[in-house]
């Protein structure tokens, strides 16, 4: 964190002194948002989604992008009130305790100091678009039950237009290739209209030759931002949801709800 090379962008600037790089965070962990969700994978829920502000990602879909343009200075839950939420969600039913953004990865040190405090049973869901290097691998192994990660493009033009990194790809690969290795991996990939043969169809593909037991999330809930910009600006057709369906029953992917 005193010279942040956390991820790709490698700023190499010192978060610990308040200094910001692209994901726009200092060294802590801002929490904006707790919520028992029971939309995610039916394997996870009731699962508590505790979301952190800011991304190294500019994804110009983002549906929760307001949280991290300026991510420091969201309306935040302190640590100590989120300790005693995490509890109280426990006590209601919650499944696990799921880490998301933004992207969890640019908040590992105030995740780290947030995972100290919480019982040590507690199952934890790494919901994650898996854009980082190795000391987010090295933080995380041996900390998290599953990794919930999100594949969203299958090149690196897509990636450039869609999210502003043009490696996604091949970094994401490489961390779920780790993570396959670690504990349990559910990979998801939304749809996106226009994106089936150069996206959807090279995700699965990769999934199917790398890792063909890994499960896999199949999402149609894609929403078109306004303005679109660079993204699709509709919905995904039925005749794209069939095509996807019929990639998955050919290559045998283990698809799960
Ligand atoms: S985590 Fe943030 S500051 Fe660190 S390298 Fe990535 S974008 Fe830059
Ligand atoms: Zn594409």
């Amino acid at each position: 964190m005193g010279c942040c090379r956390l991820c790709p962008h490698e700023c190499g600037v010192n978060r610990l002194e308040g200094e910001t790089g692209v994901c726009g965070l200092d060294a802590k962990g801002y929490c904006f948002r707790e919520m028992v969700n029971l939309t995610e994978e039916s394997e996870l829920v009731p699962s508590h989604q505790v979301y952190f502000a800011g991304c190294n990602l500019k994804c110009g879909f983002c549906s929760v992008a307001e949280w991290n343009d300026q991510p420091m200075v969201v309306p935040t839950i302190e640590t100590g009130d989120l300790v005693r939420q995490i509890q109280l969600r426990r006590e209601q039913g919650a499944k696990n305790l799921n880490l998301l953004g933004g992207e969890p990865a640019v908040s590992i040190y105030g995740i780290l100091e947030l995972l100290e405090r919480i019982p040590q049973k507690t199952r934890i869901v790494w919901n994650s678009s898996m854009y980082y290097r190795q000391p987010v691998r090295d933080a995380l192994e041996g900390l998290v039950d599953v990794y919930l990660a999100d594949f969203k493009c299958g090149n690196s033009d897509c990636a450039k237009k869609m999210l502003g990194a043009s490696d996604y790809v091949e970094v994401v690969q490489e961390n779920l290739l780790w993570a396959v290795q670690q504990t349990e991996l559910i990979i998801r990939h939304v749809a996106m209209p226009g994106h089936i043969d150069c996206c959807g169809r090279p995700v699965l593909e990769w999934i199917a030759e790398q890792m063909p037991d890994a499960k896999v999330s199949l999402k149609f809930d894609y929403i078109p931002p306004l303005p679109a910009g660079m993204c699709p600006a509709g919905y995904i057709q039925d005749s794209e949801k069939r095509k996807m369906l019929e990639i998955v029953k050919q290559l045998a992917l283990k698809v799960i709800l």
